[in-house]
């Protein structure tokens, strides 16, 4: 008699008796569901929040939500303990340098949400001088959350399509074990100055000073 894994056929022979007990599989099959089945449901969100859509965080890991159904209700103090950062209010710029600092702390694998329209794009302050459009600017944001603020049925929503997205990767394929560039990891962090200076930005903002530096000679040399 023949045992299959997720309906594949296999040709490896089990007898009768061991056949409800044995399953045959290969490691990488086995090792996928294994690996995403334990982080999917032990996910520890890090326990900060930004604005209003905090409080609906809040209540979604009170007892009438009761986030611990997901295993997600440990939040953490300390981004060193934390994989999940709930992007959850208004990211201001003067706030931005430390979410990423934060992010960078987190250890892989790390997630992000952005819950709510403000973190998702800025929402009702967009275009706001002290406001950033969208976290996602900075950070890789894994799953938005619409709403003004999302209610916690939203957010939980959001959190399960976290956990289809971690069901679908491979251990062979995840980011957090490429060897090739150690430093892939790290995300800069904006400097907050007159306005907010994105550092990858640093070339593309030095030739457009420069450019502006000999606009404004030229034209002090021309009067
Ligand atoms: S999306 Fe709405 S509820 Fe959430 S932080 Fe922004 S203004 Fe507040």
């Amino acid at each position: 008699m023949t045992v299959s894994d997720a309906g594949a056929a296999t040709d490896v022979p089990v007898p009768d008796e061991l056949a409800d007990n044995v399953l045959i599989t290969s490691v990488a099959k086995l090792l996928d569901p294994v690996y995403n089945w334990s982080r999917r449901n032990s996910l520890w969100p890090l326990g900060f929040g930004l604005a209003c859509c905090a409080i609906e965080m809040i209540c979604t890991a009170a007892s009438r939500y009761d986030l611990s159904r997901f295993g997600m209700e440990v939040f953490r103090a300390s981004p060193r303990q934390a994989d999940l950062m709930v992007v959850a209010g208004t990211v201001t710029k003067k706030m931005i340098p430390t979410i990423v600092r934060l992010y960078n702390q987190m250890s892989e694998p790390r997630y992000v949400l952005a819950m709510g329209a403000c973190a998702s794009g800025g929402g009702p302050f967009k275009e706001g001088y002290s406001v950033v459009d969208g976290v996602d600017k900075f950070l890789p944001v894994d799953v938005y959350v619409p709403g003004c603020p999302p209610t916690p049925q939203a957010l939980i929503n959001g959190l399960i399509a976290l956990q289809e997205k971690i069901d679908q990767q491979s251990i062979a394929k995840v980011p957090w074990y490429r060897k090739d560039d150690p430093t892939a990891g790290i995300y800069p962090v904006p400097v907050l100055g007159p306005d907010l200076i994105d550092v990858r930005q640093l070339d593309l903002i030095r030739a457009e000073a420069a450019k502006q530096q000999e606009a404004q000679v030229a034209e002090v040399e021309g009067e």
